[in-house]
């Protein structure tokens, strides 16, 4: 863990538990820029924070892209370490545009610097595992963003915990951080999505931890047959599949409401589990489980986007080639069909190497 949190950690277990809130809600308040303005606090106390760097993230490249609007940042930790985070912009959208509300906008936060579960098709797990980030260095994501934003007047409207690493490998941060923002932002339990590649032990313990806030919950599946599933995500157990339908019903025993909807993430790799065996897989999977939607990814390529025909990319990682769009249409039409809530999700940010699996510290 990052050392400031620890130095945090012991100035605040010398005092009395509100002053923790204190300081957590200021973190919040975009009008305060240092510890030293925090007014509520007794000076001696505010002098002993002042050892600790108000945000953890230091800029280091700010990627914007020109197609749509996608923010990237690559941000140095105080230990040297890099990790990003992507602002993904929207309009408001036609229903529920207010008069004079700010734009929204979701932010995409990582949850390690690096990651070890060296998915084949992503390119953070390639530079591998580098270590967890600390409750605040997550926090500070969304304040840099908050604080950003705010200057043009927009807001985070959703957080997708769906940057670099995988959030359940650390799990303790990760819930502190949840509840720190839920605590001191206007953001719903339902405006965050945590996405996992599937870490049973980590999935166990949140349907029995009253801790862990009820935020929205991402599997990313890639495969209803264990065999590619396997092949594509080296950290998949076998019977995984089983043992998810069985974990689905005891969710959705907890989280009886329709809001908590559990979000199937398949990216689609042609020729890899993008065949008629593979939709029928997923169809067979999907009708044990009792609420969820899919969500279609394309496959972004990690980078070389000018090599078409090429399968190892320069950095020799594996390249694979994009479902051609027609199929996806067939697959989304299929899943409507059979009467699953189906959505393809083409990502933004790809000219910047912001789109999904392709975040991995290089400051093109
Ligand atoms: N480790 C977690 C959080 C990272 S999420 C998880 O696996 O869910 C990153 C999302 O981007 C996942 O749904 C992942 O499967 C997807 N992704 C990774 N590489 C991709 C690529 N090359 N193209 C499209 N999506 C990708």
């Amino acid at each position: 863990m990052a050392s400031q949190s620890k130095q945090l950690q012991e100035i605040l277990d010398s005092q009395p538990s509100y002053r923790r809130k204190q300081v957590e809600h200021a973190w919040f308040d975009i009008t305060i820029n240092g510890y030293d303005e925090i007014s509520t606090l007794p000076k001696e106390f505010r002098e002993k924070l002042m050892v600790i760097p108000w945000n953890s993230l230091e800029v280091h490249t700010a990627l914007q892209s020109k197609v749509d609007n996608t923010r990237k940042y690559l941000f140095k930790l105080i230990d040297g370490n890099m990790i990003e985070t992507v602002v993904m912009g929207r309009k408001n959208l036609k229903d529920d545009a207010v008069e004079g509300a700010p734009d929204r906008y979701t932010i995409c936060v990582s949850s390690q610097a690096g990651c070890p579960m060296k998915c084949v098709f992503c390119a953070t797990g390639k530079a591998g595992f580098k270590r967890h980030l600390s409750a605040e260095e997550i926090i500070d994501q969304y304040r840099f963003a908050q604080r950003l934003l705010a200057k043009e007047g927009a807001r985070v409207a959703n957080i997708v915990m769906m940057g670099q690493g995988e959030p359940l490998l650390n799990y303790e941060q990760v819930k502190r951080a949840l509840s720190v923002i839920l605590a001191n932002t206007d953001l719903g339990e339902t405006k965050i999505t945590v996405s996992t590649a599937g870490v049973p032990a980590a999935m166990n313990k949140f349907l029995t931890d009253e801790d862990f806030p009820p935020v929205r919950w991402a599997l990313s599946l890639h495969s209803a047959i264990e065999e590619t599933r396997q092949q594509i995500m080296p950290s998949h157990k076998k019977g995984f599949l089983e043992w998810l339908v069985k974990w689905a019903e005891d969710y959705h025993r907890r989280f009886p409401s329709r809001t908590h909807f559990i979000g199937f993430e398949y990216i689609m790799l042609s020729g890899i589990n993008d065949d008629e065996k593979h939709l029928q897989a997923l169809i067979t999977l999907c009708k044990k489980i009792p609420y969820f939607r899919i969500n279609l990814i394309p496959y972004n390529r990690i980078t070389d986007e000018a090599r078409p025909h090429e399968t190892i990319n320069t950095d020799g990682f594996q390249l694979f080639d994009r479902t051609p769009p027609e199929l996806i249409t067939h697959w989304h039409e299929e899943l409507m069909k059979a009467g699953f809530t189906t959505t393809v999700r083409y990502s933004q940010g790809q000219d910047i190497a912001a789109a999904c699996g392709q975040l991995r510290n290089k400051a093109e």
